[in-house]
């Protein structure tokens, strides 16, 4: 089969072509680089060959013999970077047309000379440019040269943001020219072409200079760090393009006092030189394999003109219900309406700082509600005003941006430092919402996927009687069983009903580790290895329940126990100091209610013994027009 390549190919994208989606060959591919996997390809125009880098999302098509040695492809997304002086084509895009090939024609590596380039540089008047780098070196006022180039060069305007990769080259916008402020400053400036203002999505460590037009969608603390090498400060923030594409930069020490105070939230910004380096995982959940590095020959400049284009935060929701099984600390996207408020409690971090903690409850449509735990100022920011909403009768919509899941008990969110709080947000998602809520979803039934339990409904329960527990044999099999057992409360042991626990906090969870006395007035952590004045207080209580087939044991910790008591194991243990007859009192005064028990059994070893351990997840007090519903359902479906 004759295979025709694209004639010049190679001269043309050297020259500034990203539009022709040329075929050209493979002549030779090369794995290279150490900590990232990444493919060198030598193309070919059947005339000339040029070195190419692989984009690694593209890396898949070489791993998987679809690109190889010989392959005629179709360049799709490319542009050509200067990399150590030298030109190398960056593949973004590409399509297989004939997966293997004779090598055609005799391609000789392609000069790389700026004056070759210059020939074919495409729409181009050439007689701006001279111009335009004449009045750069005589150091005049170049501003009405610019527009000119700029008239010169303007694409047509783009017909829509959002078209992906199909407008790719034609969202290529005209070159970023620097403000004149910052032209003319020393020698570096001189004789610099603009660089071209790319899509955030084609950034990549390959490319020499590049020019991006992005929203500001999030602005970090300046933080002080002192390690080896010894006292800097650091601070980032978040970019959005019109094409969706986001990505953090980072800057450090002098480049910080640079640009800290310029940069605002929700701004447009020009963004030009900088450097590409792997995104830090562990604190970067956007969706970019890289960050950029911004460093003194950096410029950062407010776009002149608010740009539509740019959206002003761009979220993913996940549904409640999928919280249930994404993976713990996961990074995502909510949105829900704010049905409850805690107070703020403060908390003791492991390091001695004290912190704020608040949890609220968020609904949305799937049918489900999940905890979310603000930390920190979101309490107090945020958190106040979400409070005095609920407070007014109001149940304001919360969108969260960058939540981390934890699956400490049940599912919840937890905020992190990343994390963006939105209170009535003005997007279609927040409307949609609220007009769901307000006809209705305020009422309607819905599952907590926090804490372990399914509350407020009977779908997913498995009632059992107290009998069926032994009869049946629950908790020998690998997995808990999980049930619920309508039971009176027959008795509380209370020497002890609790223990003492460390109450530092390690990362967004309390250590709860039981302490011990380090001499007269200080408790000691073992796990922490820290001493503190005050130590927690937990419920460890063990409780009879008995219902109609029988009676058992069964354990109830920190929130179960508060749920059977009333109080807190705090609360209660200084009842107990102060008056131990009103606290036995107060404890007698607790029994025979009857509850619904939510109720995990799992056969535990302890030494050679095995034993059903039963734990209470959650105690309801039984609501007697729902409990009667239930069994009204029951009769109807014996008939
Ligand atoms: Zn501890």
């Amino acid at each position: 089969m004759p295979v025709c390549l694209t004639p010049n190919a190679i001269a043309a994208i050297n020259g500034g072509d990203v539009d022709s989606k040329p075929l050209v060959q493979v002549v030779d591919v090369k794995l290279i680089g150490s900590a990232q996997e990444r493919y060198r390809l030598l193309l070919s125009d059947a005339a000339s060959s040029q070195n190419a880098m692989l984009a690694t999302q593209l890396n898949d098509l070489v791993k998987s013999g679809r690109v190889r040695k010989g392959s005629v492809v179709q360049l799709i997304d490319y542009i050509c970077s200067t990399v150590q002086n030298r030109k190398i084509i960056v593949v973004l895009n590409m399509e297989t047309i004939v997966p293997e090939c004779e090598i055609i024609g005799n391609p000789k590596m392609y000069p790389e000379t700026d004056a070759v380039a210059q020939k074919v540089l495409p729409n181009i008047n050439p007689g701006n440019i001279q111009r335009f780098n004449n009045d750069n070196i005589n150091g005049r006022n170049p501003v009405q040269n610019t527009q000119n180039f700029h008239s010169a060069v303007q694409p047509p305007p783009r017909a829509n943001a959002m078209q992906n990769m199909q407008s790719f080259r034609s969202a290529i916008q005209p070159p970023y020219q620097p403000p004149p402020n910052y032209r003319n400053r020393g020698p570096i400036m001189k004789n610099e072409a603009p660089a071209r203002i790319i899509p955030i999505a084609a950034l990549n460590p390959y490319q020499g200079r590049w020019a991006i037009k992005a929203r500001v969608t999030a602005k970090g603390d300046l933080r002080r760090y002192n390690n080896a090498r010894g006292d800097g400060k650091v601070f980032s923030f978040d970019l959005l393009d019109s094409d969706g594409g986001e990505i953090r930069v980072t800057c450090f020490n002098a480049v910080v006092d640079r640009f800290h105070d310029i940069i605002e939230v929700g701004k447009v910004y020009l963004i030009s030189k900088g450097s590409l380096k792997p995104a830090q995982k562990n604190f970067n959940h956007l969706k970019n394999e890289w960050e950029i590095f911004l460093e003194a020959t950096s410029t950062v400049d407010v776009s002149p003109e608010e740009d539509a284009s740019i959206p002003q935060q761009q979220f993913s929701f996940r549904p409640i219900s999928d919280i249930e099984t994404a993976e713990n600390n996961s990074i995502i996207d909510v949105i829900g309406v704010v049905v409850s408020v805690n107070p703020s409690v403060p908390i003791l971090r492991k390091n001695g700082m004290e912190t704020q903690r608040r949890i609220l409850n968020l609904k949305d449509g799937s049918g489900r509600t999940v905890e979310l735990t603000l930390w920190g100022e979101f309490c107090n920011r945020e958190g106040q005003k979400l409070q005095e909403m609920i407070d007014s009768g109001f149940f304001p919509v919360l969108a969260v941006k960058a939540g981390k899941v934890s699956d400490f008990s049940g599912k919840s969110i937890g905020t992190i430092s990343s994390t963006q709080l939105f209170i009535n947000p003005d997007i279609p998602e927040a409307c949609s919402l609220r007009s769901w809520f307000d006809f209705g979803g305020k009422d309607a039934a819905s599952l907590s996927i926090s804490r372990e339990i399914m509350t407020g409904g009977s779908k997913n329960e498995i009632r059992k009687t107290v009998s069926q527990i032994k009869e049946e044999g629950l908790g020998r099999s690998d997995k808990p069983d999980w049930i619920t057992v309508k039971a009176t409360v027959s008795f509380i042991k209370t020497d002890p009903f609790c223990y003492t626990a460390c109450p530092l906090m390690i990362g967004d969870r309390q250590c709860n580790k039981k302490v011990t006395r380090a001499g007269n007035t200080r408790w000691l952590c073992d796990r922490c290895n820290q001493e503190f004045e005050e130590c927690d207080y937990r419920y460890l209580l063990q409780i009879q329940i008995q219902d109609h087939t029988g009676l058992t044991w069964v354990t109830a910790f920190q929130e179960s126990g508060e749920e059977v008591l009333g109080f807190s194991a705090k609360e209660l243990f200084m009842l107990k100091e102060q008056d131990d007859e009103r606290f036995a009192e107060t404890v007698r005064s607790k029994l025979f209610y009857q509850f619904l028990f939510r109720l995990k059994i799992k056969e535990e070893t302890y030494g050679d013994e095995q034993r059903v351990k039963i734990t209470v997840v959650k105690a309801d007090k039984v609501n007697y027009s729902l409990e009667s519903q239930y069994m009204l359902d029951l009769i109807s479906k014996l008939s």
